[in-house]
């Protein structure tokens, strides 16, 4: 019986869910390691760790216990004229291992808000010195969450059109390759000499709700480069990319210019509580700092830096550094390595990328970004017991680092079935047409 599926329907409103379209939630009773349970006892591969979240598996023991240490001492206080151990030790970790430049946190309360932050920072950083930079940059197909200043720098979408009216003023610039990198620098020299450009908000690497996009490094960082010297400051949206995912703890490592500000979220907290983490750079903090109290950045969550939060975000990252976590993100990106040069030669894939553990393959079919395909595999997966979300043409993998060599295989094996049988028959892809 499917108790929770039916009772959800009555109260619950579920986020990007269209209720008329998709009216039946899976009700989820555990999990553990990389496996979730539903209520009539079948188990799936988390095949996207909870949306990137649980990198060290869920309901890992090692986590859970420090949590509850953490929960019989202090549970929650202000954040406002209070601190406290676990915030203070969680601030010396992750400065250890964020880019050299990264001196000061802000907490808030998951990737939106983080960005949200970033985006706050970058603009009250000119206000507070009096030069006049209103206009933000940012990638198209970029995500970077659904408040107003996050989804203003998100790429346009059919979703977002409600709120466009009300957005803040942005620019795009289209990600870089070997190919348009030189064009897109010449423009962007152009367009800085106005002076008006306060920021640059960006994930690195890999756009993750625009697919797994990825993009060149040396080519980003010419970017960043250009957009250093004339005074924008560089916002990277590591909500994602975060914590081990890239290959390095964050895909900033893979780029010699470094950011001035950082947003973290989903695996900081090991997919245990919601936190986000903006960091920011001395000079950043600096242009804050004064006897004017307005030049503050008033900014705050009742939550901001929840005790049980940043005990679960010091375990992950004892875990991140750890032989075992490390050794495990060698393996898992050498197995998906073997898996690409495979699947690569099946007619039905168009192209396949990786960076790190994060894996895609684009399906060599018409574009059906909202169709019913996308469906079709999302059911043929969990059928198979297997939890993956295709993003329109696209199926990613992005399992938890714990993942089992024969779990990796039943997501391969899996994913080849459903080529062979679900996409089989479909039309191939004849107009590439553009993801938005
Ligand atoms: C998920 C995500 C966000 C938003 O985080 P939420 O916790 O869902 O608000 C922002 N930026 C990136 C790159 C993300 O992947």
């Amino acid at each position: 019986m499917k108790n929770l599926t039916e009772r959800d329907k009555k109260h619950l409103w579920h986020p990007l869910t269209q209720h008329k379209l998709h009216s039946d939630m899976l009700g989820i009773v555990k999990a553990k390691g990389a496996l979730l349970y539903d209520e009539e006892g079948n188990d799936y591969i988390d095949g996207i760790a909870s949306w990137y979240t649980s990198m060290y598996g869920h309901c890992n023991d090692f986590i859970l216990e420090k949590v509850q240490h953490q929960m019989k001492v202090l549970d929650q206080v202000v954040f406002s004229g209070f601190t406290h151990e676990p915030a203070v030790r969680l601030s010396e970790e992750l400065i250890k291992i964020l880019p050299s430049n990264q001196q000061k946190l802000f907490f808030s309360d998951n990737g939106s808000t983080a960005t949200e932050v970033g985006i706050k920072m970058a603009l009250q950083y000119h206000f507070n010195q009096g030069t006049k930079r209103k206009v933000l940059l940012a990638f198209e197909e970029g995500f970077h969450g659904d408040t107003f200043g996050a989804m203003s720098v998100s790429g346009l979408s059919v979703y977002n059109w409600p709120f466009e009216d009300y957005f803040i003023e942005v620019e795009r610039i289209l990600t870089p390759t070997k190919e348009n990198i030189s064009n897109i620098l010449l423009q962007l020299s152009e367009r800085l000499r106005k002076n008006d450009i306060a920021g640059f908000i960006y994930e690195p690497l890999v756009q993750g709700a625009a697919a797994m996009k990825m993009h060149d490094a040396e080519a980003l960082n010419m970017i960043l480069d250009l957009l250093k010297k004339h005074g924008v400051l560089l916002i990277a949206d590591e909500v994602m990319t975060g914590f081990g995912k890239t290959g390095k703890n964050f895909a900033s490592e893979h780029i010699s210019i470094n950011p001035d500000i950082i947003c973290l979220s989903k695996a900081l907290t090991a997919g245990l509580l919601p936190m986000g983490v903006t960091s920011c750079t001395q000079q950043v903090y600096d242009a804050f700092y004064s006897n004017d109290i307005a030049k503050g950045l008033f900014h705050g969550h009742t939550y901001t830096a929840n005790p049980l939060a940043c005990a679960a975000a010091l375990a992950g990252i004892e875990l991140l550094q750890s032989e075992q976590i490390q050794k495990d993100i060698r393996r898992v990106i050498e197995s998906h390595r073997k898996f690409g040069l495979k699947i690569m030669l099946h007619p039905k894939v168009a192209a396949i990328r990786q960076c790190g553990i994060i894996f895609a393959l684009d399906l060599d079919i018409k574009m059906e970004r909202y169709g019913s395909l996308r469906d079709r595999l999302f059911s043929f997966f969990l059928k198979h017991g297997v939890f993956l979300r295709p993003l329109g043409n696209t199926i990613y993998i992005l399992a938890p680092f714990i993942i089992t060599d024969s779990q990796l295989k039943q997501l391969y094996d899996t994913i080849e079935l459903a080529l062979d049988t679900v996409v089989q028959d479909l039309p191939k892809d004849s107009s590439p047409t553009h993801h938005l």
